[in-house]
């Protein structure tokens, strides 16, 4: 893999610490924020960028769009350096408390590490002072700018978007579907797709001016921005029909999502172990499943 690390401006206080999948947002200020923690085979080096970056700074705060072991693995590694608060839904909370929840997030980060061969002895353990949010809480950041919080279930039931104003600039998490390496757009209605398209469409009314995606791109621009909202919602009503026209044919929601996962995740932007993105699938496929075929 080309390594291309290193932290850019975005726009403003804003930047980012560059990396081909997981990409991460650094804004600084009186206090600095850090939008989601990656996974644990980067947490050095993201301790490393940020170490050059911030000189005797602290991170103060991270905002967790969501409990995905792939938003949250390097967390509990920053934390112990930095003792930043938490911040994240009631919901990410709850699964954060959970031992259960954390043996899995670190079970899939260490499959993760195995995948990079980082033989590191690093474990993702559970985090502390976690402060729960909900729709239309402000963060201030500074006199002149804040962050509103956006809850954007679908992707999960515990997704929060983050938009920081005045600049328009959008953390979506992956409420907003995922860039593919060969510039498609996935969709990633993992806990309900009806939840999934009211949360995109929320976030097309917002009119963000940047789009700052989790995952290997930003999109810049307005009309950009509208653009790539409305062709992920298109996609994610066509992956939908997909599913209704496959559960046609059989019941067997395991083979459905063997051959979606093959057929559709060939250039996934997010490599992962497939045990992570056969998981991915197949929550679509149930999602559907419930929501439009099995009429209770
Ligand atoms: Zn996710």
């Amino acid at each position: 893999m080309v390594r291309r690390r290193g932290i850019s401006p975005l726009q403003g206080n804003v930047f980012v610490i560059r990396d081909p999948m997981f990409p991460l947002y650094v804004i600084r200020g009186d206090r600095n924020l850090l939008i989601d923690c990656s996974i644990l085979a980067r947490a050095r080096e993201i301790e490393d960028e940020l170490e050059r970056f911030l000189g005797g700074e602290k991170i103060d705060q991270v905002l967790l769009t969501h409990s995905h072991y792939d938003h949250t693995g390097a967390c509990s590694h920053l934390q112990e350096k930095y003792g930043f608060e938490i911040v994240a839904s009631q919901r990410t909370k709850e699964i954060l408390a959970s031992d259960k929840a954390i043996a899995f997030i670190d079970g899939l980060n260490q499959k993760f590490k195995e995948m990079l061969q980082d033989r590191s002895g690093l474990v993702f353990s559970k985090p502390h002072n976690v402060r729960a949010v909900m729709e239309n809480d402000v963060l201030p950041l500074s006199s002149s700018q804040e962050l509103e919080v956006l809850e954007t279930p679908g992707h999960t039931r515990c997704s929060l978007s983050f938009l920081l104003k005045p600049e328009n600039i959008l953390f979506p998490g992956d409420a907003a579907g995922v860039m593919e390496r060969n510039g498609r757009i996935k969709p990633l209605f993992l806990s309900s797709y009806m939840q999934y398209e009211a949360s995109l469409k929320k976030l097309m009314t917002l009119n963000a001016a940047v789009l700052a995606l989790p995952h290997n791109s930003v999109v810049r621009g307005e009309r950009a921005v509208r653009e790539f909202l409305e062709a992920s919602l298109a996609e994610t009503g066509k992956l939908k029909e997909k599913i209704v026209c496959a559960l046609k044919r059989t019941d067997d929601l395991a083979s459905i999502a063997e051959d979606l996962l093959d057929e559709e995740y060939s250039a996934p932007a997010i490599m992962g172990p497939r045990e992570a993105l056969l998981l991915n699938v197949t929550a679509m496929v149930k999602s559907v499943f419930y929501e439009f075929v099995k009429v209770p």
